[in-house]
């Protein structure tokens, strides 16, 4: 028989999979797709991962390559993850190589032996299990270590999660081996995946909304269906998905939940834990890479039944899959934007429906393209209307500041409000989306302004490190004392950040707690956490933060909520300015109060006439997106067309824009394919090198396609690719 051609996906940037010889004197059922392979590359040695075995090449034999080693015992990948990986490499235009090393986790994808999945850990003995733990009055620690221990089912706990609720208590546990209560032991990936240290809690007795859209799902779950869950903040989407989960789970299916960022809802994943009595993975950036692996190889085992994770979880190998839920569907963070720039919310539907089973996406203030999926029928429309607990919806006004003097960027009508609220016992919480102590630094004398060397842009300064940073390409420098032009001494800030806010209300309300939260703040590990407890528990009453407020968390004894800058918003460069801040207003807008404490927002604007404002206000989010929708199909902007953004930059400032223009003459573009530009990027110049944009757009997405996929891969050759880094955004959600 001849020898098998291997067809690789090999991490590099080329839209190609790369034929390789099998390694010698390996048997060929180890080569299944799925493991993965050592192979030469270039002067170097690649990990890569066998997609398929193939009868010839079109490489002349002998300029093939061998391949080094098969790493893996067994496919890490199943069929189905491999050609749902390849649908995302092709659909977003993006190499095979990489679309596949970004789906494993870091230590696999450099090629490293996978972990084992047991871990250390400690189990009672007979005598252990018998032993009542108040005879160790003397010994308390001894005593609860023995109590825990003997509440967990298996009698068993992995020891970092002893450590991590006992402290480092080696001598404890080595004190009760030697009475011979407890010994060492390893202990199974399933039994390390339930956690048994969080009491297992009921759910509360859905109300007939959430029950009608539970049993809309539950009707079909052998099948794709697509539902949109539309429901205000508050009104129990959470509960639904709980719901969900546990009915799929208990049929013997795995569920996968996507959220938009784990770290800004750290009472979520407790919330999963607690009520779902089964193993589940919990797979985000914040977490260590081993810890991370042993999640994705207990998933793809099947032995966590549910992963909870962030954008790149949908990738996570899932044998058992049986229903994928989208959370806060609309958010920017479900697309990654840099690198392979997929978005976790389509693919989401895409694999549901390629594995045929459910997919939930679940918003108080759904993107546009969803409502539209909706209104056409292709997804279901499910709504829940009301707050769960009975609380009433927030009042909504404008504030016009045209003519007001503003304090720190809060007006007096504002101010008034807050200091009533605060006097009545409330808590109160203002939201500026801009961190740092004032976005300009100015001197006084010349007009010199802080500028950023390396971007179009100028330097925020912040006052507490004493720094000039620029919020683009993260450029620091210490503040200036005098100015670098004239040397005059009179620096001025101009403009508010939320730190210069806190440092105004605490002049204003001295002796209020106030918690400042944003990415300064909340920097250290566990520091948000924190905060979060800290608020909830009535140390602070005054909030103020950026959009990191607006995700996720209640904060039932808020009673106003004050919107500081909203028309930087409204007037922003891209056509989706406006349902962002819409989104933001209502999602902030949600935060606050309950039933016997109704919440108001009031929004501060320099443009009280807005239309689409207005109509957020009067009318709500559903009719906020009516209208949006409309002009959107007047202008053919997306949902009602489909586009792509091609990227060149370069340190040279006419590289990119000579690329681009190569890249039109190669395009030979049908007329159904729109080309705009090239055009420099809103800001030109970031990081030191000027960018450059090629936008894209087609009436229809297989025309938009079909078009990128015989067009994209000629680029590469284009004779000044070589000058410039360029990139391809499908469906792009910014133009910057
Ligand atoms: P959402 O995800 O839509 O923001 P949650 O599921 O977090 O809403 O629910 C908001 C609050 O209402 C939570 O405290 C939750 O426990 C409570 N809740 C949800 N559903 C019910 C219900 N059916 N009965 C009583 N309380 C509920
Ligand atoms: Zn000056
Ligand atoms: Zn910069």
């Amino acid at each position: 028989m001849p020898e098998p051609i291997l067809r690789v996906a090999v991490p590099a940037p080329l839209r190609a999979l790369f034929d390789y010889l099998p390694p010698r004197g390996v048997v060929r059922r180890r080569l299944l797709p799925g493991v993965r392979l050592r192979v030469p590359f270039g002067r170097s040695e690649r990990c890569g991962v066998l997609i398929e075995l193939a009868a010839e090449s079109e490489i002349e034999g002998r300029r093939l390559k061998r391949v080094l080693a098969v790493i893996d015992q067994a496919p890490l990948l199943a069929n189905a993850d491999i050609d749902f990986l390849r649908w995302a490499s092709r659909y977003y235009q993006h190499p095979i190589g990489e679309v596949v090393s970004n789906a494993l986790p870091v230590r696999l994808r450099r090629g490293e032996p996978a972990l084992a999945l047991d871990r250390a850990g400690w189990r009672l003995t007979a005598a252990g299990a018998a032993q009542d733990y108040r005879s160790l009055r003397r010994a308390p620690r001894q005593a609860a270590l023995l109590r825990m221990l003997q509440r967990t089912p298996q009698g068993a706990l992995p020891q970092d999660q002893i450590y991590l609720q006992q402290g480092s208590c080696r001598p404890v546990l080595r004190a009760l081996q030697q009475k011979g209560w407890l010994a060492p032991c390893r202990i199974a990936p399933a039994e390390a995946a339930v956690r048994t240290d969080d009491l297992q809690q009921e759910g509360p007795l859905l109300n007939p909304e959430q029950q009608a859209a539970l049993a809309a799902v539950m009707q079909r779950l052998d099948g794709f269906d697509a539902y949109l869950l539309d429901g205000v903040t508050g009104s129990g989407k959470t509960e639904v998905y709980l719901s969900l989960a546990q009915k799929v789970i208990a049929l013997g299916r795995q569920a996968l939940v996507l959220v938009p960022e784990i770290g800004l809802t750290p009472q979520l994943m407790r919330r999963f834990r607690r009520r779902l009595a089964a193993p589940m993975s919990v797979l985000h950036s914040g977490l260590s890479d081993a810890e991370r692996e042993l999640g994705w190889q207990q998933a793809r085992q099947g032995l966590s039944r549910l992963v909870l994770g962030t954008r790149s979880a949908v990738f996570a190998p899932l044998p058992d899959l049986g229903l994928i839920i989208v959370d806060e569907e609309h958010d920017l963070s479900l697309k990654q934007q840099d690198g392979f720039r997929f978005s976790a919310r389509d693919l989401a539907v895409v694999r549901a429906q390629r594995h045929g089973c459910p997919v939930l996406l679940g918003s108080a203030t759904p993107s546009l393209e969803s409502i539209r999926n909706a209104r056409e029928g292709r997804y279901r429309h499910l709504r829940l209307m009301r707050r769960a607990g009975g609380a009433a919806p927030p009042r909504l006004d404008l504030l016009d500041i045209r003519s007001a003097r503003l304090e720190a960027g809060v007006s007096p009508p504002l101010m008034s409000l807050v200091t009533q609220r605060l006097e009545a016992g409330d808590q109160v919480l203002l939201f500026l989306n801009r961190r740092g102590y004032a976005p300009v630094l100015t001197c006084h004398d010349c007009g010199w302004v802080a500028q950023c060397r390396r971007c179009d842009a100028r330097m925020t300064l912040h006052l507490a490190s004493q720094l000039l940073w620029c919020h683009h390409c993260g450029a620091q420098c210490p503040m200036h004392r005098l100015c670098p032009d004239c040397g005059g001494e009179r620096l001025r800030p101009l403009g508010q950040g939320t730190e210069r806010l806190e440092e105004a209300l605490h002049s204003c309300f001295p002796g209020v707690g106030i918690a400042r939260i944003d990415r300064d703040s909340t920097r250290r590990k566990g520091s948000f956490e924190r905060l979060l407890n800290a608020i909830r528990n009535g140390e602070y009453r005054l909030l103020l933060g950026t959009q990191m407020l607006a995700k996720g968390h209640h904060f039932p004894d808020v009673t106003l909520v004050g919107i500081l800058d909203v028309d930087q918003g409204l007037y922003g460069a891209d056509y989706r300015s406006a349902e962002r801040m819409a989104q933001l207003i209502v999602q902030v807008a949600g935060r606050a109060g309950r039933a016997e404490k109704p919440g108001r927002v009031v929004i501060q604007t320099r443009h009280p006439e807005h239309p689409l404002l207005h109509k957020l206000l009067r009318s709500g989010f559903a009719a906020f997106a009516e209208e949006a929708l409309r002009e959107r199909r007047e202008s053919e902007l997306p949902p009602y067309s489909f586009q792509a953004l091609l990227r060149a930059e370069a340190q040279r400032q006419d590289a990119p824009l000579e690329f681009l223009q190569q890249a039109v003459q190669a395009a030979a573009s049908p007329a159904e394919v729109e080309l705009w530009g090239p055009v420099p990027a809103p800001m030109e110049r970031r990081a030191g090198r000027y960018r450059t944009h090629l936008l894209l757009q087609a009436k229809s997405r297989s025309v938009l396609q079909s078009f990128l996929a015989g067009w994209v891969p000629r680029l590469p050759a284009l004779k000044s690719a070589q000058r410039v880094r360029w990139s391809i955004d499908v469906d792009p959600q910014e133009m910057f």
